[in-house]
């Protein structure tokens, strides 16, 4: 049975010791801890590798542990926001409006039924947006602008200032909207389905992530790759984790998501899998995922350099 959401919150005391996620892991919930990574996109222009489930997952366990959570949903489908159980009629202004800076922040965020997680959903408008892009100023810029309003005059309304994390769920292309993420965020996170040709394309999103490194954001990375929809038994599967492993080397979490179908059922019920049901696998595979993000980015903040005064 689905777990009502209201009583969401993700009970942590229900989880086994192994994969407990305790608040103590979340080191950005406190102020005064140095930033680290805090805008990531969820992206690879393959469909169907798991960007949407990752997203609202992590958002969520992030939100349990005391975070506060902004979930970006870039892609025209709407998957995030029909997850999250954002009406089909409730979805303008969103992503679309914010990101051609038609409707401010505020305007464009609704509130999830998981305390803590706030969502900007997608309109189907967004589509249009690659087209209308292409003629505008700072046509990659345009996200990244949008959430850096306010920051200059030191404004507690900047989307930085407001959110612990921000989550983008990128479309499955590497399209002006998706260079508009990479432009905006501070990492990547790609999901990688264990599964045929899982590793196809992927030199593409590389490249590109490296493109926009050099030329419109310095300190773009890719932050990790998850494998996503692993069956353990199944040799393919087996292989493609090690191809990634080899591939991407520490990159690759060492947490990987089963595949498991009350994760493929939660999205109908409009619930994360981590409220729909979280004693399942897949669930427990997320709480576990977030657990080693945390670390992950702890690990990064408190390798960065402290800038010159
Ligand atoms: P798109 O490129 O279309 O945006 P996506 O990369 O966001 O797709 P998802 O929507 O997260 O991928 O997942 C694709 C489908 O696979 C969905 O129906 C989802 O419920 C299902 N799914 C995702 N992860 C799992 C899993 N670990 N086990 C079983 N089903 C899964
Ligand atoms: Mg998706």
């Amino acid at each position: 049975m689905p777990s009502a959401a209201g009583t969401l919150a993700l009970n942590i005391s229900e989880v086994p010791p192994t994969v407990t996620l305790s608040s103590s892991e979340s080191t950005t919930t406190d102020p005064s801890t140095p930033p680290g990574p805090q805008i990531f996109a969820i992206a690879n222009q393959k469909g169907g590798v798991g960007k949407t489930t990752t997203a609202i997952n992590l958002a969520t366990a992030l939100a349990a542990v005391g975070e506060k959570v902004l979930l970006i949903d870039l892609d025209p489908q709407g998957n995030a926001s029909t997850s999250l159980g954002i009406a089909r009629n409730d979805r303008a202004p969103g992503a679309y409006e914010f990101i051609l800076g038609l409707s401010p922040m505020a305007e464009c965020i609704r509130a999830s039924a998981i305390p803590g997680l706030s969502v900007m959903p997608a309109s189907v408008s967004l589509a249009g947006a690659e087209i209308e892009l292409i003629d505008m100023e700072r046509r990659e810029h345009r996200l990244f602008d949008a959430l850096a309003a306010g920051e200059e005059s030191g404004g507690e309304h900047a989307a930085r200032a407001q959110w612990t994390t921000i989550l983008l769920d990128c479309p499955p292309s590497l399209g002006l909207v998706t260079l508009n993420a990479f432009v905006a965020v501070d990492a990547v996170l790609v999901p990688l389905q264990a599964e045929f040709l899982a590793l196809e394309g992927i030199g593409a999103l590389v490249n590109t992530v490296e493109r926009i490194k050099k030329r419109l954001n310095p300190k773009l990375h890719i932050a990790g790759v998850v494998l996503t929809m692993v069956d353990r038994r199944n040799v393919l599967s087996q292989q493609v984790e090690a191809d990634a492993r080899q591939h991407f080397g520490e990159l690759v979490f060492g947490t990987t998501i089963p595949r498991n179908v009350r994760i493929a059922e939660a999205p109908s019920h409009g619930l994360p899998v981590l409220i729909y049901d979280n004693a399942c696998a897949g669930s427990q595979a997320y709480i576990l995922l977030a657990s080693e993000f945390i670390r992950r980015r702890r690990n990064a903040s408190a390798q960065q350099v402290p800038s010159p005064p």
